[in-house]
């Protein structure tokens, strides 16, 4: 891994160097968005965070060639199509965006080269193709033949050795770059994982604690405080010999748990789970709610946030950090009566950013809270790839990145 990162930075500068006059630059980007059922975009953060990418290449003269999936197509069904998107692309870019309906072969290619310079095409979903996800060489070689470059900026994807997103590097030799977003992110964990300024806190959440053991252990070597909420409390509760009522729980994972806590303390961390907890006697809107503390929940509730003890420490261990990572959610943040801990410990890591920390939001459903409480201006960083940040917070190789080297 450590190879890979100080050759993520001579790629990128030969990138911001490079003139691309006239020439057909590939650009994988990660273009999976949602659509309602008019097919709107229902979020357009992944396109705009593209956007300097793709007009830094126009300006220097590319043609733009735009290759994405967009969902989990078993055929070419037409609800995954990237034609619903190009209004928004349009609107994002502030150029026109070409369509292509495939994205290879003769078409794709008669389309490709008819293009002039700073002009922009958006292919369709490379998972039209079934091979795209098997990492098929020879699908690469012909996704390979639109361009004379190949740029990818799909960090979201990057974990992944498809064949759009990795083994189409293979046919680019010193004509492949990584693009701005996917260098922002990778320095953005990096600032937290290899130069974070320390006290480093982490805030692990969400609801299963087996999703998250990789990324638990590789961050004790880094961290100084380990905070624990959401559902993956319970496992550890249970494991400490408390009584969970009917909290989630991961038994298979409760020596597990024992392990973590073992390791944190053998390495210096300091692990917080939450004290009090607020338990609700259902999982609703409409719940009875009672505060508890987190070792005694009475049969028949459950634990689905932190309590008002629990975020007075938590805001304490904030206050003093100056680097703060946060992946999943501390509480059940899209139940009313359950959101107050996540947005409260929001709230405090806004705060804290303010007076000068560094903050990193990554995963799927903390993305969502913040940006639900409106506070996506007060954090540092907010990562777009969930499975590919944890991947990296792991310590995995990202496929992605080797192949850009
Ligand atoms: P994950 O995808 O593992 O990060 O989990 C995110 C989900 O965990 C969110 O949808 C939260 O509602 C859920 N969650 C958070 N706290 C709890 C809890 N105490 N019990 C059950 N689910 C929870």
């Amino acid at each position: 891994m450590t190879k890979n990162r100080s050759i993520f930075k001579v790629i990128m500068e030969n990138f911001l160097q490079k003139n691309f006059k006239n020439k057909r630059v590939i650009v994988r980007v990660d273009f999976n968005v949602p659509l309602d059922d008019n097919y709107k975009v229902t979020d357009t953060t992944r396109i705009e965070f593209s956007k300097n990418t793709i007009q830094e290449i126009v300006k220097r003269g590319g043609i733009c060639i735009l290759l994405s999936h967009m969902g989990r197509p078993i055929s070419k069904e037409s609800k995954y199509s990237l034609s619903h998107i190009i209004y928004c692309v349009e609107q994002i870019l502030k150029i026109p965006v070409k369509f292509c309906e495939d994205c290879i072969g003769d078409m794709a290619i008669e389309s490709v080269n008819s293009l002039k310079e700073g002009e922009v095409i958006l292919m369709e979903n490379v998972r039209f193709y079934p091979e795209e996800t098997k990492g098929d060489i020879n699908f690469a070689r012909e996704l390979s033949k639109l361009g004379d470059y190949f740029v990818n900026d799909a960090f979201g994807s990057i974990h992944r050795a498809h064949s759009s997103t990795t083994i189409i590097a293979n046919f680019f030799k010193g004509k492949k770059f990584s693009g701005l977003l996917l260098e922002k992110e990778i320095k953005s964990i990096n600032r937290v994982l290899k130069n974070g300024e320390k006290p480093i806190t982490a805030i692990i959440g969400g609801a299963k604690v087996s999703s998250k053991i990789t990324v638990i252990e590789n961050l004790l070597d880094k961290i100084d405080f380990l905070i624990i909420g959401g559902g993956m409390v319970y496992t550890f509760i249970k494991a400490l010999g408390g009584e969970i009522g009917e909290s989630i729980c991961e038994d298979d994972f409760c020596e597990y748990s024992k392990k973590i806590i073992k390791l944190a303390n053998d390495k210096g961390v300091r692990l917080l789970l939450p004290e009090d907890v607020v338990i609700g006697n259902e999982f609703s809107d409409n719940a009875k709610i009672n505060i508890s503390s987190v070792y005694t929940i009475p049969k028949g509730w459950q634990g689905l946030d932190a309590g008002p003890e629990s975020i007075k420490i938590f805001s304490q261990i904030i206050q003093k950090s100056k680097t703060i990572l946060w992946n999943g959610p501390i509480g059940v943040f899209e139940l009313e009566p359950f959101s107050n801990g996540t947005k409260a410990l929001g709230q405090e890591i806004v705060k804290r950013t303010k007076e000068g920390a560094f903050s990193l939001v990554g995963g799927g459903d903390s993305i969502s809270a913040v940006k639900k409480f409106g506070m996506s201006e007060g954090i540092s960083y907010i990562s777009t790839g969930g499975g590919a940040m944890l991947e990296y917070l792991e310590g995995k190789n990202l496929p992605g990145i080797d192949a850009l080297s």
